[in-house]
């Protein structure tokens, strides 16, 4: 069994069977999330016997190892983690002045497809336990002596196709005893799964949601995340905008620009009709070249072509600066198997 991926009840009931008091469960919990250790001989106010029936009892405190990292010029360090059962996911680490990310992945694989992404091209393994969720967090604040102060869901997967895990994982990454994100600071992107948008907006939780738009109308948002076909635009932005309706939290939409696809002035067009008047985001993403995709990103003129239309209309607007890309560390370029 392992520590990360129980939540503070867990802990209390199993620490309840040993024998102990409550109170071990904040005092084991302290020692994982607050001081990150990961050796229970470490935990100096546990009792030698209770260290021992944890180690003998074959538990364990992570999950995950670091097989391998890569660093960026500008700080942004791509991890490569082992998981128990011999399968591998990225994590990436992107440090800024006022804050340091982690964008961390939720599935190995992905079974969504999108026609752009190196995680789709790769198909569909397993879902992430909640612990090989938030250790990808803990292990890289350990490994840079930082407090990470925001994260993403922006790796591999589709967080909402695993919903149990990534929900309980970002329960641990805000909870007090767990790494004590603020809510506000945890944002959770998805290609679109309705169902599981009017889900998360019931869970009284302050996360932000980010969907990936990336297309204005369904033809070719279906040819380039499959899953339109199943959750067609008008019914995914009509979640979008019940979620923003109901947490009073922004949206963001991502809208990734690839060359002659989705940058014309039609696909402007009814971008500003999607976005206006309502509380949302556009993030517009330079498409991240993947080897054996032979789309491009969109020229810089056409980006702030779109920036300046989407201001125009006093529609909330950012491009996103990608970091990392010279380490294949960006969004929709982590693949399986990290090349040292
Ligand atoms: N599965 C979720 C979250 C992980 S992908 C989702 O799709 O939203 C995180 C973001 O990276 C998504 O917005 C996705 O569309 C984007 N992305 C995928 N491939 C990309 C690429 N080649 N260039 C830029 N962004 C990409
Ligand atoms: Fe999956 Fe997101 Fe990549 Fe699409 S973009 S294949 S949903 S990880």
């Amino acid at each position: 069994m392992v520590i990360t991926d129980l939540d503070l009840n867990e802990v209390e009931a199993f620490l309840l069977e040993l024998g102990e008091p409550r109170y071990r469960a904040r005092q084991l919990l302290d020692w994982v999330y607050k001081k990150g250790t990961d050796d229970f001989k470490a935990m100096s106010n546990l009792h030698v016997e209770l260290q021992r029936n944890l180690e003998g009892r074959g538990w364990r405190v992570s999950p995950l190892t670091v097989a391998g990292t890569r660093e960026a010029r500008d700080g942004t360090k791509k991890y490569l983690f082992r998981l128990p059962d011999g399968l591998y996911v990225e994590a990436v680490y992107i440090p800024e002045e006022k804050r340091k990310t982690v964008c961390f992945s939720t599935q190995v694989g992905c079974a969504v497809g999108c026609l752009f992404c190196a995680t789709g091209q790769q198909g569909f393994k397993r879902n992430l336990t909640a612990g090989e969720i938030v250790d990808q967090v803990r292990k890289i604040g350990q490994d840079r002596q930082t407090r990470i102060s925001h994260v993403v869901a922006m790796g591999q997967g589709e967080p909402l196709a695993n919903y149990d895990g990534t929900l309980k994982a970002i329960r641990l990454l805000n909870a007090d005893y767990g790494l004590k994100m603020a809510a506000r600071h945890i944002t959770l992107s998805t290609s679109g799964i309705v169902p599981a948008i009017y889900r998360l907006a019931g869970e009284e939780l302050q996360i932000n949601l980010a969907l990936s738009l990336h297309a204005t109308d369904d033809q070719l948002r279906s040819r380039l995340i499959p899953l339109n076909r199943t959750y067609p635009l008008a019914e995914v932005m009509k979640a979008c905008r019940d979620y923003a309706d109901q947490t009073k939290r922004r949206v963001t939409l991502e809208y990734i620009m690839i060359e002659g696809l989705n940058d014309g002035e039609a696909d402007l067009g009814r971008l500003v009709k999607l976005t206006k008047g309502w509380l949302c985001h556009v993030n517009l993403i330079p498409y991240n070249p993947v080897p054996t995709v032979p789309f491009r990103p969109s020229p810089p003129r056409v980006r702030q072509r779109f920036l300046r239309t989407l201001e125009a209309h006093k529609v909330a607007v950012s491009i996103r600066q990608e970091r990392g890309a010279e380490v294949e560390a960006a969004c929709g370029q982590l693949r399986q198997q990290l090349k040292l």
